[in-house]
């Protein structure tokens, strides 16, 4: 009898193979823009589907290691990490993703819409990126804080250029020390200080206890400078460097050794992200330059860096979901199963276009925060910042549970192959399972939202944009434009409820609840207004998305019907 092999699913380009992408740029972009963007978005695709698919592959059979000694007995802390790794390395220098939007040639291209072309190399190259994706969030978070006015000159020269290097020989990224044990959400509770040396530079004692991108060659780092006080928002941020090339106090220490007062304790040994060296950290003393004056409250200052990170987190969770729906389909066009192929099983294509809905979905909501970040930016609009920070929270938020439902479905959807570990299936789930994590849970996202609602009067600009697509919708489906104008309305009397009474135990509690519908609706606008501007596919993904998580029905037959048109 003859072995049976499984067919392998043929990977397909994720730049050409993505409709709601390409015609999101179109719009977004404009027909020139977009044209301008085709070519890096081009070659970003082939290597996606080539060498970085291996050395995806290779980065998560071959973890980091931690060398503590050398054979002779000196402390070295060294991280080991795969060629894969560093092959992901390279190709996020090379291909700008993290430096697109800072490159003068591209905000001359594109304006404050460099963001965008950015978001679409990160909706590319994140899945297959081993997570290194978490690096060039750091680094662009990283890059954005010391490219405020208020970090001092000669600093932001000294580093800001190795940031958004496109030369993988001297592009470098940054790590983000901020969780203590004490308590990740409550940085208040941070212990580690801050004091002032006399040449300007200062001194940080004290203990990180998730420090991801641990090989990389700087970290943002937060301390309480010396004599600051309780509380969260004066900590401030200061840039670390890892390396004893970087420290003025490094004497005749190898360059590739730790920077003196930094100690690498271990790897934390994951559920997912495993080739990213997540570590704890301990510093005594190590050499740190503000970002930023120390006297002034900092905590701000590195909420600039936050809303860079949770936005890639986006991104990187609408990315990740719409890489799962291209494997899912592929194998479904080439398993068989009582009946037939099982793409053509009425059951399992309502799942799927199903997941495709919520793919689209989450693909506008990232997409949307990228296009109001770059507006902040670039030309410092202040209707986009009012916007975005609203919108960072409710991206990152919904982004994340959806990402994590909908790679439990993918990893099902290929049986048990999908359990498999060298499949390259399973880690979809395991990666997935940090995004609703690092950067704000869930619920402290949730409570966020309640804040800036009650103190920055952050719903408005989304109740506007909601009443607006409530408005556009009306030509494509009076059933929608009704559905969103009512939501709007209870969206409007809910929030004034926030603004009366924001410590009610009542709205406390619910956080959650309201903070996903708040994102829900905000998504159902974003696919209006571009199925507004002519795309069929948006359209379908607005009436759907709204059918499923506004009025809570159930689409199976529509997704079935319309699997192909949308995705
Ligand atoms: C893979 C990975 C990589 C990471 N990398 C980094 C990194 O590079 N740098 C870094 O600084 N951190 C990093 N983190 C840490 C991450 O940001 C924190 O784990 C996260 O912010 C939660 O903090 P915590 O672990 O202290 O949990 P806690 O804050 O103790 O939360 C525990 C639970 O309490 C809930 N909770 C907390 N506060 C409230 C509240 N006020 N009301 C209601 N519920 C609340 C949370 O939702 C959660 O469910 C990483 C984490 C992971 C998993």
């Amino acid at each position: 009898m003859t072995r049976y092999v499984q067919p392998v699913p043929a990977p397909a380009d994720p730049y050409a193979g993505d409709p709601l992408l390409r015609s999101w740029l179109e719009r977004q972009l404009g027909a020139a823009g977009h044209a301008a963007a085709k070519g890096r978005l081009g070659d970003l695709a082939a290597d996606v589907v080539g060498p970085l698919r291996a050395a995806h592959a290779d980065a998560e059979a071959h973890p980091p290691t931690l060398v503590r000694y050398d054979p002779w007995g000196a402390r070295v802390d060294r991280i080991d990490t795969s060629a894969g790794w560093q092959a992901q390395r390279v190709a996020a220098a090379r291909h700008a993703v993290v430096a697109l939007p800072y490159l003068e040639s591209a905000r001359g291209t594109w304006g404050a819409a460099a963001r965008v072309v950015q978001h679409a190399l990160l909706h590319l190259y994140g899945p297959e990126s081993a997570t290194f994706s978490c690096p060039v969030a750091m680094a662009d978070g990283a890059a954005a804080l010391l490219s405020l006015p208020e970090v001092d000159p000669g600093v932001r020269d000294a580093w800001l250029p190795r940031l958004i290097s496109t030369d993988p020989a001297t592009a470098i990224t940054s790590g983000q020390w901020m969780t203590e044990s004490t308590g990740g959400s409550d940085v208040a509770r941070s212990t580690t200080t801050g004091r002032p040396a006399a040449d300007g530079s200062w001194r940080l004692t004290g203990e990180k206890w998730f420090c991801s991108a641990a090989d990389a060659v700087m970290a943002v780092a937060l301390a309480r400078p010396e004599g600051a006080g309780r509380g969260s928002r004066v900590l401030a941020p200061f840039l670390v460097p890892r390396y004893a090339a970087d420290s003025p106090l490094a004497g005749g220490a190898a360059p590739d050794t730790p920077a003196p007062g930094v100690t690498v304790h271990r790897l934390k040994d994951k559920l997912g992200t495993r080739a990213l060296p997540t570590a704890e950290i301990g510093l005594r003393d190590a050499y740190a330059l503000p970002l930023g004056d120390p006297a002034r409250p900092g905590l701000v200052r590195a909420m600039t860096l936050v809303v860079v990170t949770r936005v890639h987190n986006a991104a990187a969770a609408a990315g990740g979901m719409r890489r799962g729906l291209a494997y899912a389909r592929a194998y479904a066009s080439a398993r068989h199963v009582a009946g037939g192929a099982l793409a053509t099983s009425p059951l399992h294509r309502a799942t799927l276009g199903t997941l495709a809905v919520d793919a689209a979905g989450a693909f506008v909501l990232a997409g949307h925060a990228f296009a109001l970040l770059g507006r902040v930016e670039v030309g410092a609009d202040p209707d986009a910042a009012a916007e975005l920070r609203i919108v960072a929270p409710l991206a990152k938020l919904a982004t994340g549970r959806l990402a994590v439902s909908s790679a439990s479905e993918y990893v099902e959807s290929f049986g048990g192959a999908g359990y498999v570990e060298d499949t390259g299936v399973p880690r979809l789930l395991r990666d997935a399972q940090v995004l609703p994590i690092w950067e704000g849970t869930t619920n402290v996202l949730a409570l966020d939202v309640l804040r800036a609602v009650s103190r920055e009067d952050a719903g408005e600009p989304l109740l506007r944009r909601l009443a607006v697509a409530a408005e556009l919708a009306r030509p494509l489906s009076p059933a929608l434009a009704d559905t969103l104008a009512a939501v709007t309305a209870e969206l409007r009397d809910t929030l004034a409820g926030i603004t009366a009474d924001p410590q009610s135990v009542a709205l406390l509690a619910g956080a959650r609840g309201l903070a996903l519908r708040l994102a829900h609706a905000l998504t159902a606008a974003l696919l209006v207004e571009h199925a507004a501007w002519g795309d069929e596919q948006a359209e379908l993904a607005a009436r759907l998305w709204t059918r499923r998580w506004l009025r809570h029905e159930d689409i199976a037959e529509d997704a079935h019907h319309h699997l192909d048109l949308l995705g």
